[in-house]
């Protein structure tokens, strides 16, 4: 509690040096209407000229690369067409802060969700067809040669998932000779090569298939996220999480090279999320349903089983 605490107080003040630092470029709140006055009219945030939120205020709309499979992070429900996820509120907070007060209500207006997979994150990117991408993206060097991303939002490790009733594989040591499904163009993919040489990968465009072919037998196991996995075992109680972390993700928005002005605007934003007790709402709808732990912001991995 008292370390937890302590933590949260040294957010506040760095937001507050980041809000100081980042003058001019953010907005001043609006002034809440007195009960019984007319509604003022919409204030937009003022930018500077050449910043690129400036120019996807000028056209309206934030394009966000999400997925739409990838419980709980990104996921396009079948039922409603909406997007929702942890990785969805965060970008929604990125929309508000970006079209303002008008954009409370209903942040999905000023957003154009581009659907990705794991492998297509950078190339919709660097084809100019997503501002943002918020897809549970690692943070590594050599993305960074390619594109540049936010600071850490969000924090997990690579572990293995197998059906409940399996009791020979119970850590990445003892996937040789295993098939182990896993998305093409992920961490996850690369961390399991290198952890253990010996396991057979089964690559897939995403996690959602990789249960399927858990569930049918074409995978012994799945790994990937420790969150991620998270969002499967609640879709499929038959399975469970074994082992512990063998890797490091921490998760930034992903956006393109050469944006020196955008890049401090959203870490001000996920600043701001993690200062206001914002995140700890966003993690405690999305996550604390499939992980059942709480947190107010992304500095560890999360409970180890
Ligand atoms: N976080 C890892 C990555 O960025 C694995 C999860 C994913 O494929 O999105 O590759």
């Amino acid at each position: 509690m008292r370390s937890s605490f302590v933590r949260v107080t040294a957010l506040t003040a760095a937001a507050a040096i980041l809000a100081a630092a980042c003058g001019g470029t953010g907005s001043a709140p609006s002034p809440a209407p007195a009960t019984g006055q007319p509604t003022p009219a919409a204030t937009k945030p003022q930018f500077e000229l050449a910043s690129y939120q400036y120019s996807i205020q000028t056209k309206g709309k934030l394009r966000v690369g999400t997925r739409e499979d990838n419980v709980p992070f990104g996921l396009k429900n079948p039922a409603t067409s909406k997007f929702e996820g942890f990785d969805v509120d965060i970008v929604r907070e990125f929309a508000i802060a970006i079209f303002g007060n008008e954009a409370k209500a209903d942040p999905d207006k000023f957003i154009e969700y581009v659907p990705v997979v794991s492998a297509t994150r950078i190339p919709t990117l660097k084809d100019n067809k997503a501002d943002v991408i918020a897809a549970t993206f690692t943070i590594n060097d050599e993305r960074l040669k390619e594109i540049d991303f936010s600071t850490v939002y969000f924090r997990t490790g690579q572990k293995v998932m197998v059906k409940k009733d399996n009791a020979t594989i119970k850590s990445v040591a003892d996937l040789k000779d295993k098939t182990v499904c896993t998305a093409k163009g992920s961490t996850s993919e690369k961390n399991i090569a290198a952890k253990n040489k010996d396991a057979k990968l089964l690559l897939l465009d995403s996690y959602a298939p990789c249960l399927i072919a858990l569930q049918q037998g074409q995978a012994d196991a799945i790994s990937t996220d420790e969150t991620i996995l998270f969002g499967l075992v609640k879709q499929d109680p038959n399975t469970k999480i074994v082992g512990d972390y063998f890797s490091d993700e921490p998760y930034g928005i992903g956006v393109n090279k050469g944006r020196t002005v955008f890049v401090p605007f959203l870490n001000k934003v996920i600043a701001d999320m993690i200062a206001s007790g914002r995140w700890a709402e966003i993690y405690k709808k999305h996550i604390t349903p499939v992980s059942g732990d709480l947190k107010d912001g992304p500095h560890d991995k999360g409970r180890s089983n």
